[in-house]
């Protein structure tokens, strides 16, 4: 259903956004439990476990990105592998696996499970060391790979409502210390700010950075539309570039609005028309109301809902991602 015709917004008692249909038909499915990739093995997923020696777990060294696979094709793989390989660099974690070798790992653990919607979850820790915190104890890094099924029940309800959120008084981790330029394994800055919005009774928090600028929510990016133009904070704001973050830039220019990276002030926020989230597992989230000030109207926008709606076209597109199965490819190319 779409409710955007001839340029102009109608309104309906429907709700815009509905669950996407999930093709969960696979070769194993019900046969047997999924399996979970674990350096050079696939172990059915209660068995899959790291050593209570892995840095990863004692010390959160580690790296790791999710990654949505939409009716076949992987969304935006290339990306989420250059910046899994770009956080490896950062913390000087050696990766033993090429990007084509990993590449062929993920593959194959999506085949193993007959998945073809899905979230894949890889994970490289620093690996088994001693009690110290030093990563030159620990011989060789650890990979794991889990795909998963997403529940949509939860985050369809969420999109065509919309969500609130706190600004949490927990300030983003600068860019000179644990940065969330680098998705590591240390979540803690994220945790904290996640609870404080539970507290509050709100979905999520935005966090500031030390210049008091909005940087990002707990585990999404933001965006805010403004006398019909777009903008989001920059990488240097301290968030994570998010990659749904980048395809939405692409998104909002391909239709047609100006869209600029510019520092945003918690007011800037407060007195928006219209705010959205973007994440792998959100998607794009209308926010609708930040420290109790509703956005606009308190309503999910109709900026955000046409992106929204853009969004659900192209996600599923071989052109933004790497199609795994040759019959989804072929399907899809012919529409
Ligand atoms: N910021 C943070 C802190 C995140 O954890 C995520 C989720 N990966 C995002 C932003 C959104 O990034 P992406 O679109 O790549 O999922």
């Amino acid at each position: 259903m779409s409710l955007y015709t001839s340029g102009v917004w109608k309104a309906s008692r429907e709700p815009f956004y509905t669950i996407p249909p999930v093709d969960r038909a696979g070769p194993y499915l019900g046969a047997r439990e999924l399996v979970v990739y674990i350096d050079g093995e696939w172990l059915p997923k209660s068995r899959a476990s790291v050593s209570v020696y892995d840095h990863g777990l004692l010390y959160g060294d580690g790296v790791f990105e999710g990654i949505r696979v939409y009716n076949g094709v992987i969304f935006r793989f290339k990306e989420h592998l250059d910046r899994l390989y770009s956080s490896a660099k950062s913390i000087k974690l050696q990766i033993p696996l090429s990007p084509e070798e990993m590449t062929k790992v993920v593959v194959e653990t999506l085949k193993r499970n007959g998945l073809k919607d899905a979230y894949i979850r890889l994970v490289v820790t620093r690996g088994v060391g001693d009690l110290g915190v030093d990563p030159r104890k620990c011989r060789k890094a650890s990979v794991f790979v889990i795909t998963e099924y997403v529940d949509l029940t939860y985050g369809t309800i969420m999109k065509q409502k919309g969500i609130s959120a706190i600004i949490s008084s927990v300030r983003r981790d600068a860019v000179d210390a644990t940065t969330h330029e680098i998705k590591s394994l240390n979540y803690l800055n994220s945790v904290l700010a996640k609870l404080e919005a539970v507290d509050a009774g709100a979905d999520d928090a935005l966090m500031l950075n030390r210049n008091g600028c909005v940087a990002e929510a707990t585990t999404t990016n933001l965006f805010i539309v403004k006398d019909e133009e777009v903008f989001t904070p920059p990488s240097s704001a301290g968030i994570l570039p998010g990659v749904t973050r980048k395809r939405t830039i692409k998104l909002v220019r391909e239709l047609g609005y100006n869209m600029y990276t510019k520092e945003l002030t918690p007011y800037d926020v407060t007195n928006a028309d219209e705010a959205f989230l973007t994440g792998t597992l959100a998607e794009i989230v209308p926010l609708v109301k930040v420290r109790g000030i509703e956005i606009g109207d308190g309503r999910p926008g109709p900026i955000t809902r046409k992106i929204m709606e853009a969004f659900v076209k192209i996600r599923s597109d071989p052109r933004d991602g790497l199609p795994i199965y040759q019959e989804a490819a072929r399907i899809i190319s012919r529409k």
